[in-house]
C-alpha cells in the first residue's frame, strides 16, 4: 500500500469517527432524548457535522484526492478503492463549487420552510407555504447550476437520488404504467368493496411489537447486527453493516400499519446488513440510490408481504401473539391488505393506486422546473391531476398538496424513486422465479430466507458500487421496463377482484 493511501485511510478513519457520533446523536434524538434535552443534542450535532464538512472539503482532502486520482496511484488501487476515490473526488469537486453563502442560505431556508410547512399543513393553508416553496425552488435551481453545470435542472435533481436516471427514461416508464393502469384501476374500483370493520377494533401495542419481532426474524433481519426503536415515523439508519437500526410506530386501532412498516423497514435494514463488510465505513458501504433502496423495502412489503402465501406458515402465530387476529380468517386478512381504493394520502395508498400518487408528484415537479408554472397555480394543478387519475378532489390543501414534507426540505426529484423501486421489483420478481422457482411455492413452504439470500447475493452485497441501471441489467439481463410490474398487478388483482383480462 502506498504511503499516500495509508495517509488517506487514516484521515477517513478520523472522519468516520465523527460520523459515528453524529449517527448516534441522531438515533438518540429520534428515539429517546427528552424534550428539554434536545437543545444540547442539536448543539453537539451542529458541532460534529461542521467538523465533518470541514474535513471533507479541506485542502488536505483535495490534495490527497487529486494525487490518488493520477494514474501512478490510481492504477495500483483495488477496485473498491478506485470506487471510493472516484466517488469522493466527484463529491469534493461538487461541494467546492457551491459558494459558501449560497449553501448557508439554502440550509437556513430549508429549516424555515420546514417549520412553515408544519404550520401551513396544520392550518391547511397553502398560501402560508407558497413564498417558502418559491424560495426553495429558486435556491434549488441556483444550487443545481453549481453542482451540475450544463445539465438540465430537473434531470440533475433526479440524478441526485437515482444516479443514471433521467426524465426521458422515467417518462417512458410512467407513461406505460398510465396507459395500462388507468383503465385497469377503473375496473377494480367498479367492484368496490366496503370497509372491513374487523380491522377497526383494539389491537394491543405490546402484541403488535411481538408480531413485528416475529416478522423481522422471519424475513432474516439479524439481531446481532440490528435493533429496533420506536418513533412517530418509521425509518432505518445504519452505522455500518454490523449495526443497522430501524424504528416503528404502533397504532392501537391500526395493526396493519406496524406490520407493513416492520416488513418495509426490515427490507431496508436487510439491505444494509448484507453489504460487503469490506466496504464498511466508506462511501461504498451503504446504498445512496433511493430507487434501488426502495426496491428492496417494497419487495418485502408488497411483492412478498402482500402475497397470501407469505402468511400461510406464520398466520397462526400471529393469532397467538396478538389474539385479536384469531377472529380474522387469513382470507379476510388477505383481502384487506390488498384493498384497492382511491384515497387522498400517498402513505396510506394500496400498492396499485400508489403509482398514481407518485406519477402525479413527478408531473408536478416537471411543471415546476420545466414549464415554470407559478407556485400559486400548483394546488389547482394538483387537484386536477387527482381528478384525472383517481376521480377524487381533496377537500383542502392538507389532504392535497401539503401532505408531504419533501418539497419543504428541497427534496425535489425524490418522489419518482419510490415508483422506480416498484418497477425494479417487477423485474426482480421475474428473475427470482426463473432462478429459484415459483414465488408462491417458496413462500408457502416457508422458504423466505432463500429469497433473502438471493437478494443478498444479487443486490445487497454491492452496496453503492453499482448504479441502479447497471445493477438491474446485471441481475435481470435486461433494460429497465415497467411491463413486469404491470403484468404482476394485472395477474394478482384480476384474481382478487374477479376481472377478466
Ligand atoms: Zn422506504
Amino acid at each position: 500500500m502506498s504511503k499516500l493511501l495509508e495517509e488517506f485511510q487514516e484521515y477517513l478513519k478520523k472522519m468516520n469517527q465523527y460520523e459515528h457520533v453524529l449517527t448516534l446523536l441522531y438515533w438518540d434524538m429520534k428515539t429517546c432524548t427528552p424534550k428539554l434535552g434536545q437543545e444540547g443534542h442539536v448543539e453537539a450535532l451542529t458541532h460534529f457535522s461542521t467538523e465533518v464538512f470541514a474535513m471533507s472539503t479541506s485542502e488536505q482532502m483535495g490534495e490527497m484526492l487529486t494525487e490518488l486520482a493520477k494514474p501512478a496511484e490510481y492504477d495500483a488501487l483495488t477496485d473498491t478503492w478506485k470506487f471510493i476515490v472516484t466517488r469522493m473526488k466527484r463529491d469534493f469537486d461538487r461541494n467546492k463549487r457551491i459558494p459558501a453563502d449560497l449553501y448557508k442560505t439554502y440550509v437556513q431556508t430549508q429549516a424555515e420552510a420546514g417549520n412553515i410547512w408544519v404550520d401551513a399543513k396544520e392550518k391547511s393553508d397553502f398560501s402560508l407555504f407558497a413564498p417558502y416553496l418559491q424560495k426553495m425552488i429558486d435556491l434549488t435551481v441556483e444550487m443545481a447550476g453549481y453542482t451540475d453545470p450544463g445539465v438540465e435542472v430537473y434531470d440533475a435533481l433526479l440524478n441526485q437520488y437515482e444516479e443514471g436516471m433521467d426524465s426521458a427514461t422515467i417518462d417512458g416508464l410512467f407513461e406505460a404504467l398510465k396507459k395500462d393502469l388507468i383503465p385497469f384501476v377503473k375496473e377494480i374500483l367498479a367492484k368496490q368493496k366496503p370497509e372491513n370493520p374487523a380491522f377497526k377494533g383494539y389491537f394491543d401495542p405490546d402484541g403488535q411489537r411481538k408480531v413485528q419481532d416475529l416478522l423481522l426474524d422471519y424475513i432474516g433481519f439479524r439481531r446481532d447486527a440490528g435493533s429496533v426503536g420506536e418513533t412517530e415515523h418509521p425509518f432505518t439508519l445504519n452505522f455500518c453493516s454490523k449495526d443497522v437500526r430501524l424504528t416503528n410506530h404502533y397504532y392501537e386501532n391500526n395493526p396493519l400499519s406496524s406490520i407493513f412498516s416492520a416488513v418495509h423497514e426490515g427490507g431496508h435494514a436487510i439491505f444494509e446488513q448484507n453489504i460487503n463488510p469490506e466496504y464498511d465505513n466508506t462511501v461504498a458501504g451503504s446504498c445512496d440510490y433511493m430507487g434501488l433502496h426502495e426496491s428492496q423495502s417494497r419487495f418485502y412489503e408488497n411483492i412478498l408481504g402482500r402475497n397470501k402465501n407469505f402468511w400461510l406458515p406464520i398466520y397462526d402465530k400471529l393469532g397467538e401473539l396478538l389474539p385479536a387476529f384469531k377472529e380474522i380468517p387469513l382470507e379476510t386478512f388477505y383481502q384487506e391488505i390488498n384493498h384497492v381504493q382511491n384515497s387522498f394520502i400517498r402513505v396510506n395508498a394500496d400498492e396499485v393506486t400508489y403509482c398514481f400518487h407518485i406519477i402525479l408528484r413527478y408531473e408536478m415537479e416537471k411543471a415546476i422546473f420545466r414549464d415554470h408554472v407559478p407556485v400559486g397555480d400548483l394546488p389547482t394543478l394538483w387537484n386536477q391531476k387527482m381528478q384525472d387519475y383517481l376521480q377524487i378532489t381533496p377537500a383542502d390543501d392538507a389532504q392535497g398538496i401539503l401532505q408531504d414534507m419533501h418539497w419543504s426540505d428541497g427534496g425535489f426529484g425524490y418522489f419518482p424513486s419510490y415508483l422506480l423501486g416498484s418497477i425494479y421489483d417487477g423485474m426482480l420478481l421475474d428473475t427470482l422465479q426463473e432462478e429459484l422457482g415459483n414465488v408462491d411455492e417458496l413462500l408457502k413452504n416457508g422458504k423466505i430466507k432463500d429469497i433473502t439470500a438471493w437478494l443478498n447475493q444479487k443486490i445487497h452485497w454491492y452496496g453503492n458500487t453499482r448504479k441502479p441501471k447497471d445493477a438491474i441489467k446485471a441481475v435481470c439481463g435486461k433494460e429497465i421496463s415497467a411491463e413486469p410490474l404491470i403484468r404482476y398487478f394485472k395477474e394478482k388483482y384480476s384474481e382478487i377482484y374477479d376481472i377478466q383480462i
